[in-house]
Parts: structure tokens; sequence; C-alpha cells
């Protein structure tokens, strides 16, 4: 188990020019602080820009400092990559910051499900994933299930002797009471539960 490097939790994120090691939350917040110093210097580079204009007539400088303005705003929520969860921009700015930053997370991991040969399992979770985000659930909740459905999917990229089943039933089991708040997620959770219970090996409840 390797520790992050700010507070010794689990580690999920390396950068190797920096020698970190970084948990969710540390790598968030390292995120965030890169972000707005970014975003502060593109700010200045717009106004020079606009100073120049003014002086010169120049309407390229203008133009350039109209783009750069776009493109710091809005923050923090924009360059949302993912592979296999899909959440429109629109969407994205409903969701709060922490809730994105684990998505992504589990984004990452159900990549490496794929390539271990299970696209049909990472589709299904990314599926209910999206369901769960896109829900009018609370946010507090909304965490808790995507946290859960990323311990799902990280058993579902280990090798089936490495799997550790019980883990697997006590996110199960948190899931459950989740979707159960919800009649739309309730029913996607019916036709979701039996392939995870199969894909992982585990005999039906
Ligand atoms: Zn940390």
């Amino acid at each position: 188990v390797v520790a992050c490097s700010q507070c010794g939790r689990l580690a999920v994120f390396e950068y190797p020019e920096q020698g970190l090691r970084l948990c969710i939350d540390c790598a968030y917040k390292i995120e965030q602080m890169t972000e707005s110093q970014h975003r502060r210097l593109r700010a200045r580079e717009a106004d020079l820009l606009r100073q120049i204009a003014q002086v010169t007539g120049d309407e390229m400088s203008w133009l350039q400092a109209d783009a750069i303005e776009r493109s710091i705003r809005p923050p923090s929520q924009r360059n949302v990559i993912m592979n296999n969860i899909h959440i429109s921009d629109s969407q994205i700015g409903m969701i709060n910051t922490g809730t994105i930053t684990k998505v992504k997370a589990l984004d990452i991991t159900l990549s490496r499900v794929v390539e271990r040969g299970a696209p049909e399992f990472s589709r299904e979770v990314a599926k209910i994933a999206e369901a769960i985000v896109n829900s009018g659930l609370d946010s507090a909740l909304k965490d808790e299930a995507v946290r859960n459905l990323h311990v799902l999917a990280n058993q579902a990229a280990l090798q089936s002797g490495d799997r550790k089943p019980t883990l697997a039933r006590v996110a199960i089991s948190a899931l459950q009471v989740v979707v159960s708040t919800s009649a739309d997620l309730a029913q996607l959770w019916q036709a979701f539960l039996p392939m995870v219970l199969s894909h992982l090996g585990l005999p039906p409840s």
C-alpha cells in the first residue's frame, strides 16, 4: 500500500516529477491551488493584451484577450475528460467538485477494468455512476455511492484470487441503502446487482 506524501492516507495519484504520491483529497487541493494560480497569470496576460490593444489599436490583441478570458472561465470544472463515464458539461456545473474528483478516479479504474478484458462490467458501473451523479440525491450520498462503486471497480480490476469478497459485500450493502432512496436508481440496481455478483464470483444474496 502506497501512502499519500501529505497525509498518509491511501495514495491514488502519482506525480513523478515532483516526487509526490497523493490521496484523492490532497490531489484535489493541489489541483485547485495550481489551477487558481494559473488563472491569475492568464488574467494578467489578458489585461496586458487589452492595454496593448488600446495603445496600438491592434484588433488581434483584443481577440486574444477575449480568448484568454473565455479559457479561464468557469473555474475548476473545465477539462473533465473521462473515458468511461459520460457527464455533459452542463451537468458537471451542477455537481460538487469533490464528487467530480471521485468520479474521475472511478473513471481511471474503469479503464483498467476494460484493459483487464471486462468492458461490459465497466460499462454497467459507468451507467449506474452516471445515474447516481445525475440524480437528485444529496451530495454526501452521491459521494458515498461513487466511493463504493470504486471499491467494486477496484475488485473487478484484481485477479480473482486477490479479490476480497467481504469488502465487495460491504460496498454492495452500502450502495443498496443509497439507491433505495430513489425509485429510478432502485430499478437500475435490480439489473446491476446480479451482473456484479456474477462478475465478482459472489453467490447471489
Ligand atoms: Zn493525502
